[in-house]
């Protein structure tokens, strides 16, 4: 690898980091220390209808508890910074301007009542509601792109609420690769024109995320695989700015203990069984969720038992200090198919520390 190796693990502090979180923040770690790089923190809060209060703070702290540093993050070494993306906001409508002023993006002023209405018309079609500049061509009318240049002006004094989608390209194949996927191929025609920035003032995660890759120079994006859906959209927004893209590997998914279905923060309570690495009581509601602090367990053996959900050594070896992990991890190791849960493992790993 030519480029200093720079990866980020990227939570939104919308709740408290579930063990899916901490995994991908341990691969992220695991990739830089074995490449000598570095692993930056950067909290993803552009969703205001969903920030937490406590939640980076959580992070954080669980990140500490584990004993996975990172290099550059909020309140320390912003190199690059701030770490914080509701500190960058004035970056990303930047970005956004310069994407409407290539014609790559536009201005759309759907009201959810006129969205909502296409979307009842789809399915009473039984079609699938794509919103994209194209379908305009098919009958299917996008306000914005019926307006002249000067209505989209008038709408935007008047203070009519707006916001920014990106163009997709039509009849398009994309090629795309991804390190534990290999190579996907999409159709462009099924992409919608996703939101870029928001009536808010906000941009949306894709644009913030893809700005802050680029700005922070990251060169391997290691995330979960419910982000594959979004790969498409990503590589079209680098082309679009004309950037190169980071290289990309998406996660497979930590499966309930049944092996059906995602592991979700709901089914540590069925467990009776941490699937948090601290305690954590909801703001709101004042429920408490149990932690594997809390409840006596070594953070070695929980990044221990977290390393090996999804990845192998292809050894006979089952300890493994954070040490040994940085040392023998690989991405060409991790599997495709999900990682089950198993809650007596982790209590294995335990004993054995
Ligand atoms: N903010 C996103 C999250 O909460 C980050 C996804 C990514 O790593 O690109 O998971």
């Amino acid at each position: 690898m030519s480029k200093k190796v720079r990866v980020r693990f990227a939570p939104s502090p919308t709740g408290p980091l579930h063990i899916g979180g901490v995994r991908t923040a341990l691969f992220n770690y695991l990739f830089a220390k074995k490449h000598n790089g570095d692993f930056v923190l950067r909290i993803e809060d552009t969703d205001q209808n969903r920030y937490v209060e406590g939640a980076e703070d959580y992070i954080v702290k669980s990140l500490n508890w584990c004993g996975i540093p990172f290099d550059e993050g909020p309140g320390k070494n912003e190199k690059f910074g701030p770490y914080r993306q509701s500190e960058r906001k004035h970056l990303y409508k930047q970005y956004a301007d310069q994407l409407i002023a290539e014609g790559k993006a536009y201005y759309a002023f759907d009201t959810s009542e006129e969205l909502d209405a296409h979307r009842k018309q789809h399915e009473a079609e039984g079609k699938t509601f794509i919103y994209n500049w194209h379908n305009r061509e098919k009958g299917r009318l996008v306000n914005s792109l019926v307006l002249s240049e000067e209505e989209i002006q008038a709408k935007i004094n008047a203070g009519e609420d707006f916001v920014v989608r990106f163009k997709s390209p039509q009849d398009e194949t994309l090629q795309l690769k991804d390190i534990i996927r290999g190579d996907i191929s999409i159709d462009t025609n099924i992409l919608d024109d996703k939101i870029l920035f928001k009536s808010d003032g906000m941009p949306t995660y894709h644009l913030a995320n893809i700005v802050d890759d680029h700005l922070m120079e990251i060169t391997h994006v290691i995330r979960g695989e419910e982000w594959l859906p979004s790969l498409a959209l990503h590589k079209l927004l680098y082309d679009a700015f004309g950037w190169d893209a980071p290289e990309f590997a998406h996660l497979p998914l930590i499966l309930k203990p049944t092996g059906k279905g995602k592991l979700s923060k709901r089914d540590g309570d069925k467990l009776g069984f941490p699937v948090f690495p601290l305690a954590w009581t909801d703001p709101k509601t004042n429920e408490v969720s149990r932690g594997y602090k809390e409840d006596g367990y070594f953070a070695e053996a929980v990044v221990n038992f977290l390393a090996f959900l999804g990845w192998n050594p292809g050894t006979e070896q089952e300890i493994f200090s954070l040490e040994q992990l940085v040392n023998d991890f690989d991405l060409a190791r991790v599997n495709k198919a999900g990682a089950r849960f198993d809650p007596d493992k982790t209590k294995w790993f335990n004993h054995h520390y």
